[in-house]
């Protein structure tokens, strides 16, 4: 985007999709207008993309078949492209000539409770861990679990969290309960990473972020994701770009304008706030950031800065 209005050349990275278990290979390598995200468009407009890999409450073999599946056709698009590149080290995100994308896994149903098969992911060049979908699983409490029915981590949970920490993987708590998320934090292993969600004080959802969970993740040095997710922005859902940007002011008033990034749940969700059409449409949310008073600076961090830096501190740099 290079008009008066926006800002030129901006770098987007986007902290949370669904598109490598929704698009076939080819509707990824070569674009479909339908859906949120392809290979083409991030090749126009981003610098790194989370793709999550969702598997529903599936275990056992018939999740790992499922999962190699989706990884091989994740691979064979990303060949058909040859435009983007799996980021093995995010010590190097944002570094390179291809778009980067960061392969995640969103429910970790299918470890069958055996933190020793995260080296198999790891292996496979999955980086980011989301330990939880909504429903507990056998790590702890996801986040539908609401108050007294929300346990947390397990004995386990903490078991896969240490050895996740210890071997490079990026921690997502997205949706994590609340008991899961804190429990989590007093393990104190790495800085608190939240891909997509909003904020709970602009709309009550267990899947927002609480004003003390955004200050927490800011004071760890981490990152919360603002999800383009109707539900997680308004109550009624009805929900347009000015709703994007107030849950976005919000969050950096509280974390910090280092902590928020974009996590847009793209072909994650049926709908998407009015006037987003899909990742083409990122520039007009940047463009309303600084309308809103955002300084240049502060709307690139946003938009992509913040999470390619939060990935090579994670590194040491
Ligand atoms: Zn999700």
């Amino acid at each position: 985007m290079g008009s008066s209005s926006g800002i030129s050349r901006l770098r987007v990275a986007d902290a949370h999709c669904d598109s490598a278990t929704v698009l076939s290979p080819y509707e990824l390598a070569f674009g479909c207008g339908q859906r949120h995200i392809d290979l083409p468009r991030l090749a126009d407009g981003a610098v790194l993309q989370f793709m999550a890999f969702f598997l529903g409450r599936q275990q056992g073999d018939a999740a790992w078949r499922s999962l190699r599946q989706h990884w091989r056709e994740l691979l064979f698009a990303v060949a058909l492209s040859g435009r983007v590149e799996v980021l093995h080290d995010p010590g190097q995100a944002g570094l390179g000539n291809k778009v980067q994308l960061v392969a995640a896994l969103e429910g970790a149903d299918l470890l069958d409770g055996a933190p020793e098969r995260l080296d198999e992911l790891y292996m496979m060049g999955f980086r980011s861990l989301g330990v939880f979908w909504n429903n507990d699983n056998a790590f702890g409490c996801g986040a539908a679990a609401e108050g007294a029915a929300d346990r947390g981590l397990s004995a386990e949970g903490r078991r896969l969290l240490r050895r996740a920490a210890g071997s490079g993987w990026v921690i997502d708590l997205a949706h994590a309960s609340r008991r899961s998320f804190w429990q989590a934090a007093e393990l104190g292993l790495q800085p608190l990473f939240v891909s997509h969600s909003c904020c709970d004080a602009l709309c009550r959802h267990r899947r927002n972020l609480t004003d003390e969970q955004l200050a927490a993740i800011g004071q760890s040095g981490g990152l919360a994701g603002i999800a383009l997710v109707p539900d997680f922005l308004r109550d009624d859902g009805e929900c347009s770009i000015a709703d994007v940007v107030r849950h976005i002011l919000h969050a950096v008033e509280v974390a910090g304008i280092d902590t928020v990034a974009i996590g847009s749940d793209f072909d994650g969700v049926d709908a998407l706030p009015q006037g987003i059409a899909g990742h083409q449409s990122l520039p007009l949310v940047a463009r309303e950031l600084l309308r809103a008073g955002l300084r240049e600076d502060e709307v690139r961090k946003v938009m992509g800065e913040n999470l390619l830096a939060f990935l090579r501190r994670r590194n040491g740099e």
